[in-house]
Protein backbone atom coordinates (compact mmCIF):
# COMPACT_ATOMS: atom_id res chain seq x y z
CA UNK A 1 0.00 0.00 0.00
CA UNK A 2 1.57 3.75 -1.30
CA UNK A 3 2.22 6.40 1.52
CA UNK A 4 -0.58 8.93 1.33
CA UNK A 5 0.93 11.88 2.09
CA UNK A 6 -1.04 14.89 2.64
CA UNK A 7 -0.15 18.75 1.61
CA UNK A 8 0.96 20.23 5.07
CA UNK A 9 -0.28 23.64 4.24
CA UNK A 10 -4.42 22.41 2.73
CA UNK A 11 -4.18 19.15 4.13
CA UNK A 12 -5.48 17.69 0.57
CA UNK A 13 -3.72 14.48 -0.23
CA UNK A 14 -0.75 14.64 -3.29
CA UNK A 15 1.71 12.36 -4.81
CA UNK A 16 4.86 13.00 -3.65
CA UNK A 17 6.74 12.87 -7.00
CA UNK A 18 5.08 15.88 -7.97
CA UNK A 19 5.18 17.99 -4.79
CA UNK A 20 7.37 20.08 -2.97
CA UNK A 21 9.21 19.21 0.00
CA UNK A 22 10.60 21.39 2.66
CA UNK A 23 14.38 21.43 2.76
CA UNK A 24 14.06 22.01 6.89
CA UNK A 25 10.81 20.17 7.96
CA UNK A 26 10.46 17.75 5.32
CA UNK A 27 6.89 18.29 5.23
CA UNK A 28 5.46 18.12 1.55
CA UNK A 29 3.38 20.51 -0.21
CA UNK A 30 1.59 21.09 -3.70
CA UNK A 31 3.09 23.49 -6.03
CA UNK A 32 0.44 25.76 -5.95
CA UNK A 33 -0.12 25.68 -2.22
CA UNK A 34 3.37 26.86 -1.66
CA UNK A 35 2.82 30.77 -3.72
CA UNK A 36 6.09 30.00 -6.14
CA UNK A 37 5.94 31.13 -9.73
CA UNK A 38 5.79 28.23 -12.43
CA UNK A 39 9.58 28.66 -13.11
CA UNK A 40 10.77 28.52 -9.05
CA UNK A 41 8.44 25.15 -8.80
CA UNK A 42 10.40 23.62 -11.96
CA UNK A 43 13.84 24.48 -10.09
CA UNK A 44 12.65 23.12 -7.10
CA UNK A 45 10.74 19.88 -8.35
CA UNK A 46 14.45 19.31 -10.11
CA UNK A 47 15.74 16.36 -8.39
CA UNK A 48 19.32 17.31 -8.70
CA UNK A 49 18.28 20.77 -7.28
CA UNK A 50 20.76 22.76 -5.63
CA UNK A 51 18.51 25.55 -4.35
CA UNK A 52 16.97 24.84 -1.01
CA UNK A 53 13.49 25.32 -0.29
CA UNK A 54 11.69 26.15 3.22
CA UNK A 55 8.20 26.19 3.93
CA UNK A 56 6.17 29.64 4.94
CA UNK A 57 6.45 27.67 8.08
CA UNK A 58 10.04 27.03 8.43
CA UNK A 59 10.78 30.53 6.98
CA UNK A 60 8.51 32.04 9.84
CA UNK A 61 10.21 30.41 12.83
CA UNK A 62 13.49 31.23 11.22
CA UNK A 63 12.66 34.83 11.47
CA UNK A 64 11.74 34.13 14.93
CA UNK A 65 14.57 32.44 16.17
CA UNK A 66 16.74 35.55 14.85
CA UNK A 67 14.33 37.84 16.83
CA UNK A 68 14.93 35.90 19.93
CA UNK A 69 18.68 36.03 19.24
CA UNK A 70 18.69 39.69 18.72
CA UNK A 71 16.39 40.01 22.08
CA UNK A 72 19.35 37.24 23.85
CA UNK A 73 22.08 39.21 22.74
CA UNK A 74 20.63 43.14 23.86
CA UNK A 75 19.33 41.51 26.98
CA UNK A 76 23.16 40.11 27.97
CA UNK A 77 24.18 43.63 26.79
CA UNK A 78 21.96 45.07 29.17
CA UNK A 79 22.81 42.67 31.76
CA UNK A 80 26.54 43.74 31.67
CA UNK A 81 26.06 47.31 32.14
CA UNK A 82 23.87 46.50 34.88
CA UNK A 83 27.35 44.05 36.52
CA UNK A 84 28.86 46.77 35.74
CA UNK A 85 27.26 49.22 37.43
CA UNK A 86 26.66 46.86 40.70
CA UNK A 87 30.39 46.82 41.13
CA UNK A 88 31.06 50.68 40.75
CA UNK A 89 28.30 50.73 43.66
CA UNK A 90 30.39 48.23 45.81
CA UNK A 91 33.44 50.40 44.98
CA UNK A 92 31.90 53.49 46.31
CA UNK A 93 32.55 54.36 49.71
CA UNK A 94 29.13 56.21 50.66
CA UNK A 95 30.44 57.45 54.08
CA UNK A 96 33.44 59.43 52.52
CA UNK A 97 30.54 60.46 49.83
CA UNK A 98 28.08 61.58 52.40
CA UNK A 99 30.77 63.09 54.74
CA UNK A 100 31.71 65.20 51.65
CA UNK A 101 28.07 66.21 50.90
CA UNK A 102 27.49 67.59 54.37
CA UNK A 103 30.95 69.37 54.79
CA UNK A 104 30.10 71.26 50.92
CA UNK A 105 26.08 72.45 53.03
CA UNK A 106 28.07 73.07 56.27
CA UNK A 107 30.66 75.32 53.96
CA UNK A 108 28.01 76.62 52.09
CA UNK A 109 25.94 77.57 55.49
CA UNK A 110 29.19 79.67 56.10
CA UNK A 111 29.41 81.14 53.26
CA UNK A 112 25.97 82.63 53.34
CA UNK A 113 26.37 83.51 57.43
CA UNK A 114 29.36 85.62 56.06
CA UNK A 115 27.34 87.27 53.30
CA UNK A 116 24.51 88.14 54.69
CA UNK A 117 25.60 91.58 55.51
CA UNK A 118 26.75 92.05 52.20
CA UNK A 119 25.67 94.15 49.38
CA UNK A 120 27.20 94.18 45.67
CA UNK A 121 26.61 97.50 43.66
CA UNK A 122 26.55 97.34 40.00
CA UNK A 123 27.48 99.82 37.76
CA UNK A 124 29.66 102.57 39.90
CA UNK A 125 32.13 104.16 38.14
CA UNK A 126 35.25 102.83 38.14
CA UNK A 127 38.57 104.69 38.32
CA UNK A 128 41.57 102.51 39.91
CA UNK A 129 41.06 104.49 42.99
CA UNK A 130 39.42 102.62 46.84
CA UNK A 131 38.71 106.50 48.20
CA UNK A 132 36.67 107.06 45.57
CA UNK A 133 34.38 104.04 45.46
CA UNK A 134 34.44 104.10 49.43
CA UNK A 135 32.74 107.74 48.69
CA UNK A 136 30.64 106.56 46.06
CA UNK A 137 29.17 103.68 48.16
CA UNK A 138 28.83 106.53 50.82
CA UNK A 139 26.78 108.66 48.68
CA UNK A 140 24.40 105.82 47.57
CA UNK A 141 23.76 105.20 51.34
CA UNK A 142 23.11 108.73 51.89
CA UNK A 143 20.56 108.50 49.66
CA UNK A 144 18.41 105.33 50.56
CA UNK A 145 17.52 105.71 54.39
CA UNK A 146 18.91 108.21 57.14
CA UNK A 147 19.30 104.83 59.52
CA UNK A 148 22.02 103.95 56.97
CA UNK A 149 23.68 107.28 55.96
CA UNK A 150 26.02 107.02 58.44
CA UNK A 151 26.89 103.40 58.78
CA UNK A 152 30.19 101.81 59.14
CA UNK A 153 31.18 99.39 56.37
CA UNK A 154 34.07 98.61 54.18
CA UNK A 155 33.93 98.54 50.38
CA UNK A 156 36.62 96.94 47.36
CA UNK A 157 35.43 96.28 43.92
CA UNK A 158 35.50 92.56 42.75
CA UNK A 159 38.15 91.51 40.05
CA UNK A 160 41.00 93.38 38.66
CA UNK A 161 41.02 96.98 37.12
CA UNK A 162 41.00 97.00 33.44
CA UNK A 163 40.58 100.64 31.57
CA UNK A 164 39.06 98.59 28.97
CA UNK A 165 36.36 96.95 30.20
CA UNK A 166 33.04 98.98 29.52
CA UNK A 167 31.27 98.04 32.53
CA UNK A 168 32.72 98.25 35.45
CA UNK A 169 33.43 95.98 37.87
CA UNK A 170 31.46 95.78 41.15
CA UNK A 171 31.73 96.82 44.12
CA UNK A 172 31.30 94.63 47.66
CA UNK A 173 29.89 96.45 50.75
CA UNK A 174 30.02 94.73 53.76
CA UNK A 175 27.73 96.32 56.04
CA UNK A 176 28.56 93.48 59.15
CA UNK A 177 24.57 93.91 59.66
CA UNK A 178 21.86 91.75 57.91
CA UNK A 179 18.78 93.87 59.23
CA UNK A 180 21.31 96.84 57.36
CA UNK A 181 21.41 95.21 54.31
CA UNK A 182 17.75 94.65 53.66
CA UNK A 183 16.79 98.28 54.07
CA UNK A 184 19.23 99.42 51.75
CA UNK A 185 18.16 95.78 49.18
CA UNK A 186 14.56 96.69 49.85
CA UNK A 187 15.19 100.75 49.01
CA UNK A 188 13.69 101.89 45.29
CA UNK A 189 14.46 105.22 45.82
CA UNK A 190 18.13 105.14 43.66
CA UNK A 191 16.08 104.22 40.56
CA UNK A 192 14.15 108.08 41.20
CA UNK A 193 17.33 109.43 41.43
CA UNK A 194 18.91 111.16 38.18
CA UNK A 195 22.73 110.35 39.53
CA UNK A 196 22.06 106.71 40.67
CA UNK A 197 20.31 105.52 37.77
CA UNK A 198 22.67 103.29 36.14
CA UNK A 199 23.44 101.73 39.79
CA UNK A 200 21.98 98.35 41.31
CA UNK A 201 22.40 96.85 44.09
CA UNK A 202 21.38 93.16 44.67
CA UNK A 203 22.57 90.21 47.76
CA UNK A 204 26.04 88.97 47.75
CA UNK A 205 25.32 85.33 46.77
CA UNK A 206 27.05 82.74 46.82
CA UNK A 207 27.73 80.71 43.10
CA UNK A 208 25.12 78.17 43.90
CA UNK A 209 22.64 80.55 44.78
CA UNK A 210 23.66 82.09 41.82
CA UNK A 211 23.24 79.05 39.65
CA UNK A 212 20.24 78.07 41.10
CA UNK A 213 18.57 81.57 40.52
CA UNK A 214 19.52 81.13 36.87
CA UNK A 215 17.50 77.46 36.98
CA UNK A 216 14.46 79.12 38.51
CA UNK A 217 14.79 81.85 35.84
CA UNK A 218 15.08 80.07 33.17
CA UNK A 219 11.86 78.00 34.33
CA UNK A 220 10.22 81.41 34.71
CA UNK A 221 11.34 81.97 30.61
CA UNK A 222 10.15 78.99 29.55
CA UNK A 223 6.37 79.26 31.04
CA UNK A 224 6.41 82.45 29.87
CA UNK A 225 7.33 81.03 26.10
CA UNK A 226 4.64 78.34 26.49
CA UNK A 227 1.92 81.33 27.10
CA UNK A 228 1.93 82.35 31.02
CA UNK A 229 1.65 86.32 32.03
CA UNK A 230 1.86 87.20 35.37
CA UNK A 231 4.81 85.59 36.64
CA UNK A 232 7.58 87.06 38.89
CA UNK A 233 10.27 85.69 41.09
CA UNK A 234 10.32 86.48 44.56
CA UNK A 235 12.59 85.46 47.53
CA UNK A 236 10.39 83.66 50.16
CA UNK A 237 12.60 83.36 53.16
CA UNK A 238 15.69 84.06 50.84
CA UNK A 239 14.35 81.21 48.32
CA UNK A 240 13.42 82.63 45.07
CA UNK A 241 10.41 80.97 43.76
CA UNK A 242 8.27 82.14 40.60
CA UNK A 243 5.06 83.47 42.30
CA UNK A 244 1.50 84.09 40.08
CA UNK A 245 0.30 87.18 40.37
CA UNK A 246 -2.86 86.59 39.15
ZN1 LIG B 1 -1.91 21.85 -0.88
ZN1 LIG C 1 9.24 23.35 6.34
Amino acid sequence: MPIISKCCICNITLSPDKAIKCDKCKNLLHSACSGLSESEVHCIINKERRIIYHCDECNKCQSELLDLKQLLVSLKSEIDELKNARSQIQNTNFETLMDDHYEDIIQEINERQLRKGNIIVYGAMENNNAKQDIQQVQEVLAQIDPIVSDIQFSAFRLGKFDPNNIKPSPIKVILKDEYVRNIVIKSSQLKRIEAFKHLSISFDRTPKQISYYRKIKKQLDERVANGETNLKIKYVRGIPKIINLN
